[in-house]
């Protein structure tokens, strides 16, 4: 199979880039295999025109509008590797062999690496969460945030804007400084190291207290939910949170004809900035096919 534009990856970075595409009458490839990082949330926010739109809609509305150009096609599969260079590159596929394409773009999204304790997982998404700005309005009454490192301190002064906070150190240390800071803000900070989480989002400590809490924030770490960035060579910045493909603002990679978009590229995630990076890298490529290397 042969096309302009391999894009790996279909939801807000790449359905993204594939409009800009489709509407430059390119001929684009899209693979994805449907688990956008979101989809343990029942709804979206913050997102211009769909606040509070189920993620589910948003994509099926998005890859609808994508497909209904006539140069797009959507392989509900993985892409597993890539090889070649700018003008020749191979996409290989789980189940659809191999595609070639003058240009790529990554748009393979990352997961997150929550902590291995008891009932978190299985809320997370829903009184479990990493964003205020995503949650943090529909989440009311006592709120904690879990530490995961010694930056979870500014986490937990950051959501005293949305309600009263207590901050689970969980064996992290904070400084004189950081405690008085946290006091000043009147962040509550218990030391007693966290064994579970039950009912909506309570906190069963070590000392064996249980207390009541209706959210928990943690900041996960996360990874890229490919290695095909690395397998072509693409130079990888270390963030907070954990690696991602260093691009220029063109989105354009270290390697030429390979463009990335969304939360493999950036440290502050969300779909905005992942949608408004897939224009970007769509754009970008679209350029390049018609002007060459820029
Ligand atoms: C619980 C939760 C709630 C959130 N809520 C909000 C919110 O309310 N508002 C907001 O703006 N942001 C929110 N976010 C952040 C938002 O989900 C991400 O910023 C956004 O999904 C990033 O878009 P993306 O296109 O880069 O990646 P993703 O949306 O993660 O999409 C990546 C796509 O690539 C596919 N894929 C992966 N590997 C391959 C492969 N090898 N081959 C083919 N396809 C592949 C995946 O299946 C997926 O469909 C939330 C995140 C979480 C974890």
């Amino acid at each position: 199979m042969q096309c302009d534009v391999a894009i790996i990856g279909g939801s807000y970075a790449g359905l993204s880039a594939a409009m800009m595409l489709a509407r430059g009458r390119r001929d684009v490839v899209i693979l994805d295999t449907r688990a956008p990082r979101n989809r343990f949330a029942s709804h979206s926010h913050g997102f211009f025109g769909q606040d509070g739109a189920a993620p589910r809609t948003m994509l099926e509305t998005g890859r609808a509008k994508v497909l209904a150009y006539p140069t797009v096609r959507w392989l509900p599969d993985a892409a597993t590797e890539a090889r070649g260079g700018d003008n020749a590159f191979q996409v290989v596929t789980g189940e659809h062999g191999t595609i070639t394409a003058r240009k790529v773009v990554l748009a393979y999204g990352v997961s997150d690496v929550l902590p291995q304790i008891p009932g978190l997982a299985e809320r997370w998404g829903k009184t479990v969460v990493h964003c205020p700005y995503c949650h943090g309005y529909e989440l009311e009454g006592p709120q904690s945030v879990l530490a995961v490192a010694p930056m979870s301190a500014h986490q937990a002064m950051l959501i005293t804007e949305w309600g009263p906070t207590t901050l689970f150190a969980n064996g992290v240390a904070f400084d004189e400084a950081t405690l008085a800071e946290l006091a000043r803000k009147g962040v509550t900070v218990e030391q007693a190291r966290v064994t579970a989480i039950k009912d909506e989002a309570t906190v069963c400590l070590e000392d064996g207290r249980a207390l009541r809490m209706s959210s928990m924030y943690v900041a996960t770490s996360v990874k890229p939910n490919s290695s095909i960035g690395a397998q072509l060579g693409c130079t990888t910045e270390e963030g907070r949170f954990g690696p991602y493909l260093r691009t220029d603002a063109m989105r354009a990679t270290t390697v030429p004809g390979v463009f990335a978009a969304g939360d493999i590229i950036r440290d502050m995630h969300n779909a905005t900035f992942a949608s408004a990076d897939g224009v970007m890298a769509g754009a970008s490529a679209h350029r390049e096919l018609v002007f060459g290397a820029m």
